[in-house]
């Protein structure tokens, strides 16, 4: 009987490779092709971008950040896979990619005690368009997972920026100052703060977020990502 009911769930609810799509069976979140060459970043890393020593074009550069981690690289049947997450609603992905995150989290950033995980936050206008912030979901997911309390919505967007890549990282820098600002800096005063997003391409994004937690007195602002770019600024 109980076979039954979960050939009847897992008919209605199929499941699919959180990189590659196709239907795979049970519990799992990626297929086995895809679990073997999944483009895991890996190695001698560097804290700063959260890229493999040979990746990193930093130098460790200093950032609001205090450090920053990230299972993947944005490559391959992943990139799809979450490209399908962020623009055509698989939010049943989120799941996939929130457990490899907490891994992370627990490898990179082992003995550190968060007083929460927040999302990088979307414009109100850009939130009703998609129906979700995939990076609010991420949180939420490795909340369950981790046990960090997650708080929602301590960061803001206040208004919409043009589209991140395309311009260059000059402009890209100019066209964050101020975007983000927050609705309760009592709540980022000498906390230890987790900052969830889904892809970054060159961190300014999460380096904008973290520069008003600072300013709000953050005691310390790690941040973890699904996936980054190979190369910094690479689209
Ligand atoms: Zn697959
Ligand atoms: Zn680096």
């Amino acid at each position: 009987m109980k076979k039954i009911r979960e050939w009847a769930i897992f008919s209605l609810f199929p499941r699919h490779c959180a990189a590659c799509d196709r239907l795979i069976a049970g519990d799992r979140t990626f297929c086995d092709e895809c679990l073997d060459n999944l483009p895991r970043i890996e190695g001698e890393i560097c804290a700063s971008c959260g890229r493999g020593k040979k990746e990193c074009a930093c130098k460790g550069k200093a950032n609001y950040y205090d450090s920053l981690a990230a299972p993947f690289y944005f490559e391959g049947q992943l990139r799809k896979g979450l490209h399908r997450f962020k623009f055509r609603n698989a939010i049943s992905n989120s799941k996939a990619y929130a457990a490899e995150m907490a891994v992370t989290i627990a490898e990179r950033f082992a003995g550190i005690e968060f007083d929460y995980i927040t999302e990088v936050p979307m414009r109100k206008s850009a939130l009703r368009e998609r129906g979700y912030n995939q990076c609010a979901l991420l949180a939420k997911e490795i909340s369950q997972i981790t046990g960090i309390p997650y708080k929602k919505g301590i960061l803001k967007k206040i208004y919409d920026t043009e589209k991140q890549h395309g311009l260059n990282s000059y402009f890209r820098r100019g066209n964050l100052t101020g975007v983000f600002d927050s609705d309760s800096p009592e709540e980022i005063k000498d906390k230890v703060i987790l900052l969830c997003d889904d892809i970054s391409t060159s961190a300014e994004t999460l380096n904008e977020c973290s520069k008003m937690l600072w300013l709000y007195g953050a005691k310390e602002i790690y941040c973890i990502c699904a996936a980054l770019t190979k190369k910094r600024g690479d689209n």
